[in-house]
């Protein structure tokens, strides 16, 4: 059977490998058609492609792009993008052009929580000079002993409510399907589950995504239960969306998944590679 893994990150945005080395590794672990879809970013895109060469993996070009829909902040994977048209380029490069000054922001917040200096710690552990995220200053509070680990640095720091949270207008849905489409590429929700939604609100994210053109949903990720994989399947075919799947992998010690650890997809959905 053919293994499937459609979301990872590099050293391009939050994730700890190179772009080279997270395609050596999804290889190495038996993938087969393999995503690398960075935050707000295509510049990584080359070297994944090379190495896929390589390995002999099966190479799709992704970016995962922040949105603003109503109060949320709400991720949309691209897949199979032309990471060369100057659309997207342009619409990636609106989308980062805040996040410096939201850094600052977000360090200033925990300035005033008795944090100091946390922009320029963030900093150190950036590793792509066009983009800084909550991850960066994740890692960089744990190294200074503000919290056990990432995820705890988020419950206590950088989620709403939190010292170190801000709001922040990102895309909108329509633009970055927009964008993604202009690119020939397929945009898809990215782990549905994890946003602080009602059931009637999911159902307005989803309608609405579809009704911009979106093309499918991640019904397998590791930020849901196995009941939300059922959950999601139910509303892909609800919603006329494909499927998708992803590790949603960071690197070696982080996150809840390693590369092309999924399960199989549910019966009775269409996988979003049908549509390719
Ligand atoms: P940003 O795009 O700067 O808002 O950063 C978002 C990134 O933070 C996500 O892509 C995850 O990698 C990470 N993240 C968000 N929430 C959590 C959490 N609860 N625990 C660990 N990492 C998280
Ligand atoms: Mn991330
Ligand atoms: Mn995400
Ligand atoms: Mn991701």
């Amino acid at each position: 059977m053919t293994k499937y893994d459609l979301h990872s990150h590099s050293t391009y945005s939050d994730g700890l490998l190179t772009p080279d080395a997270v395609v050596r590794r999804a290889a190495l672990r038996g993938v087969d058609v393999f995503a690398l879809t960075d935050h707000d970013d295509t510049g990584g895109l080359v070297e994944a492609q090379a190495a896929a060469q390589d390995t002999g993996i099966t190479f799709v070009p992704g970016a995962e792009l922040s949105v603003s829909w109503e109060s949320h902040t709400v991720h949309v994977i691209a897949l199979r993008i032309d990471a060369a048209n100057a659309t997207l380029d342009a619409g990636l490069a609106s989308i980062r052009s805040g996040r410096d000054a939201r850094a600052r922001r977000i360090a200033a917040g925990l300035a005033e929580a008795g944090i100091p200096d946390a922009y320029e710690g963030a900093r150190k552990y950036v590793t792509s000079d066009r983009l800084i995220s909550r991850t960066h200053f994740a890692r960089y509070l744990v190294q200074a002993g503000h919290a056990k680990d990432t995820k705890d640095v988020f419950k206590r720091f950088l989620t709403p409510g939190k010292p170190g949270y801000v709001k922040h207008v990102w895309a909108t849905l329509t633009e970055a399907v927009g964008w993604i489409h202009a690119a020939g590429g397929y945009a898809v929700i990215a782990h549905p589950g994890r946003y602080k939604v009602s059931p009637t609100g999911m159902r307005r994210l989803l309608g609405e995504f579809r009704d911009a053109g979106g093309d499918g949903i991640e019904v397998l990720s590791p930020s849901h239960t196995p009941a939300q994989y059922a959950e999601y399947a139910t509303l892909a075919r609800v919603y006329g969306l494909a499927a998708s799947c992803g590790s949603d992998y960071h690197g070696p010690g982080e996150g809840w998944m390693d590369l092309g650890d999924l399960p199989e997809m549910p019966a009775g959905v269409t996988p979003i590679w049908s549509r390719w």
